[in-house]
């Protein structure tokens, strides 16, 4: 439930609500909008009485939240929430300006990741991605340069200022991947991974969520509720493709996904074209489309030598095609009221 307090109630008033909360064993959080302040209640209500808060002073009204996820839903919070991304170019997501992180899918080598980094940077990206902990579905495959891999991302950034952002895959990674990365990124494999979600949520780093390939809305919404019950409020929700009985594309892009989670949510939410495809040619129209539809930011798999990449070279596109597509997405964020 949400205890909506009235507008100009006073500080002392709203530690009291604070208190009331806690004393019936559930945690506050305390979200203060431009005319009130509203006071979340998280954890299980069940059989809570909400009539002691309806009667603290300076509480407006009690509302039930209808949804299971608490933090995340838009019932809780109706301004949409925008963090800044790190790095040194400062850029943030959730803005009216759309966020878009670009990178190869596995960092290789530093001589790979600076050149594609750099061309990225030129077109306008803001975030640079790059596995450096690559999870694979053959244990033969290549699994990234672990944190020789965190290492050259981390040179890359210093040199174009580029955010940072990388899969952890484990519990015990994340204070690795943290002490390089500007953002967490939980793949689609572990969207239900609780104590890796949990362990981010430990960390005061923007989370970059994966839907994963079989995960209902809610499922997705629940895990980002995960990451939030445990303090850190500043994730972004990633459609990326689920699997369906289509064997044209790799995933199937389900891009009405981004305005009904727009509905659903206050988090930002950006989209991945090249998981969401699986080929190369159609992430430039996804692009737009993704753009066109509402989302927030793009993460793209961008490699100088597709195909000698050693993970998803099939789906990546090169420096010059991302220079297109980027002029292209600038044509339709002005259509919506956006900017690139
Ligand atoms: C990736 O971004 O390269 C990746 C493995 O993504 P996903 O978790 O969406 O499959
Ligand atoms: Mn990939």
């Amino acid at each position: 439930m949400i205890v909506v307090m009235k507008p100009g109630s006073s500080q002392k008033q709203i530690e009291h609500v604070i208190q009331v909360v806690r004393e019936m064993g559930l945690k506050e959080h305390v979200i203060v909008g431009t005319e009130r302040t509203v006071v979340a209640c998280i954890g299980n209500e069940r059989f809570k009485d909400r009539s002691a808060l309806e009667s603290v002073e300076g509480v407006d009204k009690v509302v039930p939240i209808l949804a299971p996820y608490k933090m995340a839903s838009s019932e809780v919070k109706k301004e949409r929430t925008a963090f800044p991304l790190g790095g040194k170019i400062g850029a943030k997501v959730g803005g009216t300006k759309v966020a878009v992180i670009a990178g190869p899918c596995s960092v290789e080598s530093k001589k790979q990741t600076m050149e594609i980094a750099q061309a990225v940077k030129e077109s306008g990206a803001v975030g640079l991605r790059g596995g450096a902990f690559k999870p694979r579905t053959n244990p033969y495959s290549f699994q990234g340069l672990a944190e020789k891999g965190l290492e050259i991302l981390a040179e890359a950034r210093e040199a174009t200022g580029l955010a940072v952002v990388t899969e952890v895959m484990a519990v015990e990674q994340v204070e690795l991947v943290a002490r390089y990365a500007d953002v967490l990124q939980i793949g689609a494999r572990n969207m239900q991974n609780f104590n890796l979600l949990n362990a981010v949520g430990e960390q005061r780093k923007p989370v970059l969520l994966k839907r994963g390939m079989s995960a209902t809305l809610e499922e997705f919404l629940l895990a980002a509720e995960y990451i939030m019950a445990k303090g850190n409020t500043q994730v972004m929700l990633c459609e990326r493709g689920i699997r369906t009985y289509e064997d044209y594309c790799r995933n199937t892009l389900a891009l009405a996904a981004v305005p009904e989670l727009h509905q659903k949510t206050h988090l930002p939410v950006i989209v991945d074209p090249s998981q969401g495809t699986g080929k190369s040619h159609l992430v430039d129209a996804m692009c737009r489309a993704a753009i066109a539809a509402g989302a927030d930011g793009l993460i793209i798999e961008v490699h100088n030598d597709p195909e000698h990449a050693l993970t998803d070279g099939a789906q990546s596109i090169t420096p010059p095609q991302f220079t297109e597509m980027m002029k292209a997405i600038r044509r339709i964020a002005g259509a919506v009221d956006r900017e690139v």
